[in-house]
């Protein structure tokens, strides 16, 4: 059976990079012999927006919840939308609505791509790091005392629940499951934060006990920052809450380099609603229109997508295609950002190419 996927190229270099994205599905598809069928969205995008007055239609929720996935570019043109219009009327109600619970960046440093830390090689690099995604530190509960006087006070709660944190936590687990070193990486803060955090390390001690054969250490979140940078060859999955992981899959993908090449998905793992894979990059306006987004970070997420739906060799395949590509150091392939003098669609062709074998 075919696995349908919703496409939203979304604005700025996501339309750039969306096609590129597709090709490299459609050659890893025919390599593979998995069946991909793509329906294309136009909702989702400032253009969108700009004519009809909102970012979604009402029924955006009946149309996307029948699909595998959801294949999304980059959204944002704050000169003609604010973000806080157009983020929160499309992503962050994908996000929400959809359950997506888990947000996930693979950190992993590509051949020929120089990190901002000095001496890392290929190899040194490479982990996830797993963000809860629906509540902790970012919930609206709160609120303001005395306003606009001298005893103003601002308040607002952390909220963990058992199965908010319990579902996260198994995820990272599973995950770390997967991978040759067996390795998980809690970040916390319960020194300093004395009741929410001491839960989140009972929960992980709790969960730990499930899973025996995983090695399981955690850091408080200032000294887990320092070693991301001193000793990032230390971590294999880390795992944080909604803010600790906000800030960790920010710097973890800085670690490896452009910003062009970072993929993430947001995953419901049950798969009761579909889950969301998109570069890490925005819709970068000062490069749109040029042709020289890196389109890696697209292609990437569609591994993560394949991976996702059950096809971790055809994931594999993708990923090596591209590290290939990357480490030949072509310049009339790679894009600027990685030292080349080529376009979206020259690397996104040597890639294709590479997949196709
Ligand atoms: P957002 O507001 O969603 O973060 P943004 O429009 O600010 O998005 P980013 O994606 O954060 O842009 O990117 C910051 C800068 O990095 C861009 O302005 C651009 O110069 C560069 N950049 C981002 N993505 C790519 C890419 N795929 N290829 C090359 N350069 C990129
Ligand atoms: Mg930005």
């Amino acid at each position: 059976m075919a696995h349908r996927i919703a496409v939203i190229a979304g604005d700025g270099i996501g339309t750039e990079v969306m096609p590129e994205g597709i090709r490299a599905l459609e050659a890893t598809a025919k390599r593979f012999n998995i069946d991909l069928e793509f329906t294309t969205f136009e909702f989702g995008s400032c253009d969108y927006y700009l004519e009809h007055g909102k970012m979604l239609p009402d029924d955006w929720f009946e149309q996307l919840k029948g699909f595998d996935a959801l294949f999304y570019g980059a959204v944002g043109w704050p000169e003609k939308v604010p973000d806080h219009i157009s983020l929160w009327g499309s992503l962050l109600q994908f996000r929400r609505q959809f359950d997506q619970y888990i947000n996930l960046r693979p950190c992993k440093l590509m051949p020929g791509i120089k990190s901002p830390l000095a001496g890392r090689a290929p190899g040194d690099i490479d982990f996830y790091v797993v963000r809860e995604n629906t509540e902790g530190e970012y919930s609206s509960i709160g609120g303001k005392m005395f306003e606009g006087t001298e005893r103003e006070i601002v308040i607002q709660e952390t909220v963990m629940s058992r199965t908010g944190v319990d579902r996260v936590l198994k995820y990272a687990f599973d995950l770390a499951q997967t991978r040759p070193r067996k390795k998980l990486t809690s970040a916390t803060k319960s020194n300093g934060i004395s009741i929410t955090m001491p839960y989140w390390d009972e929960r992980v001690a709790e969960m730990a006990k499930q899973y025996p054969e995983i090695a399981v250490d955690k850091f408080h979140i200032d000294i887990l920052t320092a070693n991301f940078v001193l000793h990032p060859d230390w971590f294999d999955v880390v795992v944080g809450s909604n803010l600790f992981g906000d800030i960790l899959s920010d710097l973890g993908p800085a670690c490896t380099g452009t910003i062009g090449i970072a993929p993430s998905a947001n995953i419901n793992p049950e798969g009761k609603f579909p889950s969301l894979f998109e570069p890490v990059h925005g819709s970068a306006p000062d490069i749109a229109g040029k042709g020289i987004a890196n389109p890696i970070g697209q292609i990437w997420s569609g591994a993560m997508m394949l991976e996702h739906l059950g096809h971790k060799e055809a994931a594999d395949a993708m990923v090596e295609a591209i590290e290939a590509v990357l480490g030949e150091g072509d310049s009339q392939v790679l894009t600027r950002d990685v030292g080349g003098q080529g376009t979206t669609v020259s690397l996104g062709n040597a890639i294709a190419e590479r997949i196709g074998g």
